[in-house]
């Protein structure tokens, strides 16, 4: 099986920090309102991603945020349900949260034969080189300019 590892800020959703929003939360189609009023979008095209992907990869979190704060966000967007073992700490350690979830996986069977990560910033991409040197790093906006090649980009892989 191959782990898809997906960040959450600025790479699934257009706000920088999710953790600064205060839940309750409504949302409307694509967008989370939080108690003040404040919004945050998923990108174009980011369900339809995650429906295709969810059929091809294990698909997988590493988010520096707060657990408590963000999940009832992807609750709500009704896309938590996509995610296996996903991590969402408020620490930026992403080589120990990938780890971690592949130990996990494999402890529950899964052959994992090539991990693939997404982010929006190269902020941890060296350190998680070094602890997983195997690892296929995207760099969502640069690399890829849309959910649509991003799926075109991991078809050829
Ligand atoms: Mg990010």
């Amino acid at each position: 099986m191959r782990l898809l590892v997906l960040d959450l800020d600025g790479t699934l959703w257009n706000h920088e920090d999710a953790s600064q929003l205060v839940p309750p939360y409504k949302a409307e189609g694509n967008k989370v309102i939080d108690a003040y009023e404040r919004e945050l979008e998923l990108f174009e095209g980011v369900r339809e991603f995650l429906e295709w992907a969810e059929k091809k990869f294990v698909l997988s979190i590493a988010s520096w945020n707060m657990e408590e704060v963000v999940k009832p966000i992807l609750e709500i967007l009704d896309i938590w349900k996509y995610f296996k073992f996903p991590k969402i700490e408020y620490h930026p350690n992403k080589a120990s949260m990938i780890k971690r979830t592949v130990e996990q996986l494999r402890n529950i069977g899964y052959e994992i034969d090539e991990i693939i990560y997404i982010d929006d910033r190269t902020l941890h991409v060296e350190e998680v080189k070094r602890e997983i040197p195997k690892i296929k790093f995207i760099h969502m906006w640069v690399d890829v300019k849309s959910f649509e090649e991003l799926k075109r980009v991991l078809e050829g892989l």
